[in-house]
This record gives C-alpha cells, structure tokens and sequence, in this order.
C-alpha cells in the first residue's frame, strides 16, 4: 500500500543520485516532497478577477472560446483579440495590441495564460505576455521553491506533480474536522494541491493559511504530548526537610525577593511531587536566579539525591563551582566540577564518587550526561541555558537514569511570543523584579567609536575605586581573531593605565590562565578586565561598576543586554559605555534600545522586532525549530489558538480512540519519540 511515507525512490526518475540531491533540502519521504512548499509565486500565479479592481495587474488562465481576430488601424497598428472563459466559468476579453504574431500561437478551445491590465469598465484584460503551454507542466508558472544548487526548480516542481498524482488518494486530513469547520480552513489534499497549483490567489491565501495553521497545530500537539507524558510519567519525590532549607535561606547573606520566594515555592511544590518537574526558570540578568537554583539543589540533597547543574561553557561551569562551593561551605553538599582538563585519573575519580554519591554535587558542561557518568541517585538537573539546548537536547537529559527533575534557566528573557514555542512543554516559573537597592545602570553610546572619551570616563571612575570590564571588538566568527584584538587591546589600557593593574580574558587561556585572570579581578588585584565575550555569562563581581564595549554595534541586543548585566549587581551606580559607529538602519536601533531600557523583556522584543523571527529563531540559537509556513512571530494568534486547541484536543477522554483521530495517532507516535525536532 501506498502511503506518504514512502521513500521518494519509489517516484520514477529518483535515484541513488537524485535521493541524496533531494537530502539536502531535508526531502526524504513522499510526504516531505509534498510538504516542501514553495517560498512565493510568481507573477502566474492566477488573479480571481471578481475581486480585480480596475487597471490592476492580472494574470488569467482559461480557455480560448472564439478564433483570435487581427483588427488593423493607423499606422503599423494592430490589434489582437479572443474571448476566453477563465476557471471560474467567466467570459472575458483579451486584447493584444501590436503583437501580431501571437495569432498563429492561439486557437479556439486552448488552454492559454494571460498577463495585463484588467479594464473593468470594458471587461477586458490588455495583454502583454502569453503563455500557451499546459502551465502545471510549464517552468516559469507558478510556484517558486526553495532550492539549492542540487536541485533544480523544474527538476523539484516535476517531482511534486508527478507525487501528487501518484499520492493524492492517500493524503489524510490530519487536523480535525471540527476545527477545519471552526476556521474554514481545507482539507489536507486540498491545501497541499492549492500550495504547489494555485488555482488563483483566494486559494493560494486559503491554502497557506490552513498549513500554517496545521503546522502549529502539529508541533504543539507534539509539544502537549511531551508534556503530558513527562508529567504522568513517574519521578523522584524529594521529601526534603522544610525546616531545614528555611535555615539554609535564612542563613543566604540577603532576604529573597518576592518574586524568587514566589518561583521558589513553585520549584519545591514540584520537587516534592511523584512527577517529572519540567520547568522554565526565566529573569533578566542580576535577577538573582542562581540563587533560586542553589535552594532547589540544597533541597534535592537534603532529601538524599544528587543534583547537576549544566552550564553552556567550561568558564562558565568553573564560576558555579566556586559560588555554589562558597556558598555550600559546612553543609553536606560535596560539589564535584567535571571538566575536559581534568587528567584521566582524576576524571575516574570523580566519575567514581558521582557513581558512590560521595559527591553529590555536579556541575560541568555537556560532559554531564556523557555515557561513562553514572550517577547514585540524580534527582534534579538544572541546565543553565543561554538558549543552547533544544526540545531534543531537554528531554534526552529527562530520559536520563531515574528521570530527574529538570529546571532549565534561560539567562536571556525570552519574549511570551517565542517561549511558547521555545518552551511551550515545560511549565513556566518568572522571576519579575530586581534585588531592591539596585540603581538603574546608566547606559551611554560613545557615536563614532571615540576611545578618547571612555578612557577619561574610565580614568575618572577607576579614581574613585571602580572596577571595569572591557569587552574587545568582535571581529569575525574566527576565535584566533578575537584573541588577537583583545590582546592588542590589554596592550593599549597597560600603557594608557600605569598606574592600574590591567588583566586579560578570553576563550584560549588554559583553565588556570582564566581561573587566576577572575580570581584577580574579584579580589580587586586587577582594576581592569579586558575581555572578550566570554564574560558574558554568568561572572559575578559587585564590585564592577563599569562597562565599555568595544564596537558594540557589531553585538546583537540580546548579548549586548547580558554583557551590561556583568554590572549593576551591587548598590553602586554602574555605567555601560558603548562605543559604536553603526553602518546600518538596525546597528543604530539596536544602541538606541540598549540606551533607552534597562528591561531585558523590553530588550528581547525589541531584538526580535529587528531581526524578524527567522533569524531570531534559529533552533541552535534559541530551541525554536525553523516552520515552514507558519512565522510564530507574525502569526503569533493563530500559534496560541492552535496551542489551545491542541491541548483541549488531548484533553478529551479517549481522543486517541476515535476513527477520524487514527491519522493524528499515528503522526504521533511517529513523531513523539523523536528527541531531534525539525
Ligand atoms: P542571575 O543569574 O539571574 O543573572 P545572580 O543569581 O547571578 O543573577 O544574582 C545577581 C547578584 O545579585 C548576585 O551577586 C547575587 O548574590 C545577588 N542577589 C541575588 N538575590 C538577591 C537578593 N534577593 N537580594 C540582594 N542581592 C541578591
Ligand atoms: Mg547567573
């Protein structure tokens, strides 16, 4: 039997060769082929004309209904004209003027294609251009796709039509029938028909709008699954002792917020339920999540388990340890930090005390959940994310082991746009407001890059006790790059600043370099840091009161948010000086955002205004999977409506045993288990 997912070799004309041309555009299946829609039409793509206004411009298909007549007048003048009945039975006029050869190319009863200008009054369409070959089987009609120098726009057009043909009895409506009525939307033949073969633009517009609609509504379904399943599914309860992690709080060297005593509550109610905790910690920079997390940690060791915390970069793994050490100092909290310079022997040791639980602490990078770490007992992850991992990447860290819990803390906020689809299976804890005391870091751009001018700023604050971050210009995707110009950099303040201490940072020190370069710079022995971005995440020194980034307009908002975070953190006034000299409209809107809020939330939306969200949305950046259609951005209304539908979906006992449903099941279960979404 036939059915959609059939390799595309069964097609006549593909091959190994062809198969492995069609791969790169990720076609794989019948039904990928089919779902490959085209990113626009062309001017072919037919015009209903009972919605044509006068002189627009038109493209018509229909039939020749009276032989062409050649009408001369005046000088060289001529004119050609036809009826012709289009594809909604209509009777219209077709005038040529001055193309008398095109008589020979038309004839009564031919299927022809106009374009021109619609003449309401006279209901006529002035033409210009014919074209007179059936159009489906024609290169320059229609749909425009997506492709690559692999394959060829009428080699990918021929294969879809000849896939229609061949599949189209086979093609089941998978979004409900009561919700295709709800929205007036099509049914999946249909729509996949009227993608790839518009018969005019109202269809085409039908079309998209019911593929969009499907692919939300599959994606959250999938998303709803998930979620479900993780909350049904069987966890650790983690009965830690109430009494004593209020001691542990009490005895932190501040009061909680409100806002972290609220996400606090929400995470222990979780830890202590027989369920999988799947939750999303969100707060802007300085919000003080760490803290959050290290009482989620103590509680889940206090009840007898084991925590890990992933961070995205080893600098960043290295600085967790540190605090958290401090921070569990006397308690029965043993941190083990797993990294890749540890000597092969002091790897087995640890990896023997994690497997004993003599350490019951662990934090690393993706080294965590490499196959030779056994863990006694994990009871929680906490992943901290910096928009790294994907849906994929979280639930193959739920699979793990005995099904821990898992906290994922975004440092980045994320707008309620994108966290939907980001996030969309997880449960959401915010954290809203900022330790009190903190005064608003006052953010300056230095147009035209002028260094002289941060320098005697710089000179001025370092007279009065302050530390300073210097981040280096950001060249190019190469590293060797980067280190370079930050090292030329630490040069430059050396000489410019004899009378400071001057340090430098950046990704190709070895683990010590870094570790003493932070070490200096907390204890105060260095005034100056000059860095490139790997200070972005995560350091933590009150002290640091200024700021200055080099080129910042060569930054994106989002990280240019979190390199201003690194100040801020304590109760003195803090600066953030952005030199910049923006080329273009964006770089400029970008310095004037981070100039005019101190409001992450503010910031994320404003970035994904920018950059629209297919560049925003890059799954690797930020977990978002790339649609087809459907722009969650732009079409964020229909993204919640199908979420809710989805889940009211699941929500009906037995949805899974009703006849009509079978082609949802089964697009489930082929999909569900999938840890890599795209
Ligand atoms: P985030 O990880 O959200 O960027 P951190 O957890 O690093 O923020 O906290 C930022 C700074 O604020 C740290 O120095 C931390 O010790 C401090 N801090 C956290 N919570 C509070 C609080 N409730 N009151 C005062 N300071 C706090
Ligand atoms: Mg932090």
């Amino acid at each position: 039997m036939k059915t959609l997912q059939d390799s595309i070799d069964h097609l006549k004309g593909v091959g190994p060769k062809r198969v492995e041309q069609l791969a790169t555009l990720k076609i794989k299946t019948i039904e990928d082929l089919l779902t490959y829609f085209p990113s626009r039409y062309d001017d072919f793509a037919v015009t209903d004309l009972t919605q044509a206004k006068d002189r627009q411009k038109v493209t018509v298909r229909g039939t020749v209904m009276s032989d062409p007549m050649l009408a001369r007048f005046g000088y060289r003048r001529n004119r050609l004209s036809f009826r012709l009945m289009t594809g909604q039975n209509q009777v219209v006029m077709v005038a040529f003027f001055n193309q008398p050869y095109l008589k020979k190319q038309v004839h009564l009863n031919d299927e022809v294609t106009v374009l021109g200008k619609w003449d309401a009054g006279r209901r006529e369409i002035v033409a210009n251009k014919l074209r007179t070959k059936d159009p489906s089987k024609q290169a320059e009609f229609g749909a425009i796709y997506p492709v690559n120098k692999h394959v060829r726009q009428d080699t990918l057009r021929a294969l879809i039509r000849q896939a229609f043909d061949q599949y189209q009895d086979v093609i089941a409506t998978l979004i409900p029938q009561s919700l295709i009525q709800r929205y007036r939307l099509m049914d999946r033949k249909t729509m996949i028909k009227e993608m790839h073969f518009p018969t005019n633009d109202t269809q085409a517009k039908l079309a998209r709008r019911t593929a969009a609609y499907e692919e939300f509504f599959l994606f959250q379904l999938r998303l709803q699954a998930i979620r479900r399943a993780n909350r049904q599914r069987a966890g650790n309860q983690i009965l830690y002792h109430n009494d004593e992690l209020k001691a542990f709080i009490k005895k932190l060297p501040f009061e909680l917020t409100k806002a972290q005593k609220r996400v606090v509550n929400e995470i222990c109610r979780d830890l202590r339920l027989p369920y999988q905790m799947n939750r999303l910690l969100q707060g802007d920079v300085g919000s003080g999540k760490t803290v959050v997390a290290a009482i989620a940690i103590y509680a889940t060791i206090s009840a007898g388990f084991q925590a890990a915390l992933m961070a995205p970069t080893e600098i960043l793994a290295d600085q967790h340890a540190e605090k958290l050490s401090k921070l569990f100092s006397g308690t029965h909290v043993h941190v083990g930090l797993l990294k890749g310079s540890l000597t092969a022997k002091q790897h087995h040791q640890l990896a023997k005390a994690i497997q004993d639980g003599q350490v019951n602490l662990i934090i690393g990078t993706h080294a965590l959940i490499q196959k030779d770490i056994h863990y006694a007992n994990l009871g929680l992850v906490i992943t901290d994310e910096q928009h790294r991992f994907g849906v994929g990447q979280r639930q193959a860290l739920r699979e793990k082991g005995n099904h821990p819990d898992v906290l994922a803390m975004t440092a980045t906020p994320i707008p309620r746009t994108l966290a939907i689809t980001a996030y969309g299976e997880m449960d959401v804890s915010v954290i809203d407001q900022l330790p009190g005391g903190r005064k608003p870091i006052q953010t300056k751009w230095i147009k035209g890059n002028r260094e002289g001018a941060a320098l005697r700023f710089l000179k001025q604050q370092l007279a009065v006790g302050a530390q300073a971050y210097v981040v280096s210009p950001l060249v190019s995707e190469s590293e060797a790059l980067d280190v370079k110009n930050a090292t030329d950099l630490y040069e430059r303040f050396k000489h410019e600043l004899p009378d400071y201490h001057v340090g430098l940072l950046h990704g190709r020190m070895d683990g010590d370099e870094k570790q003493s370069a932070m070490d200096d710079f907390h204890s105060g022995k260095t005034q100056v840091l000059v860095a490139t971005t790997v200070v972005e995440v995560g350091i933590d020194n009150p002290n640091a009161t200024v700021m200055i980034i080099y080129n910042a307009d060569r930054f994106g908002l989002s990280q240019l948010h979190q390199l201003r975070g690194r100040v801020g953190r304590g109760d003195r006034q803090s600066y953030c000086l952005l030199l910049a000299d923006p080329k273009t409209p964006e770089g400029k809107a970008r310095l004037e955002t981070m100039v005019s809020t101190n409001d992450g939330f503010k910031v994320a939306e404003k970035d994904l205004e920018l950059r629209g969200s297919g560049n925003v949305l890059g799954e690797q950046q930020s977990g978002v999977p790339d649609f087809k259609v459907g722009d969650p951005v732009g079409d964020l209304k229909m993204l919640q409506i199908a979420r809710q539908d989805a889940t009211d979906l699941l929500n009906q006992p037995h949805w899974d045993q009703v006849d009509a449903n079978l082609p949802l099941v089964l697009y489930l279960k082929r999909h569900q288990l999938e840890t890599h979404f795209d």
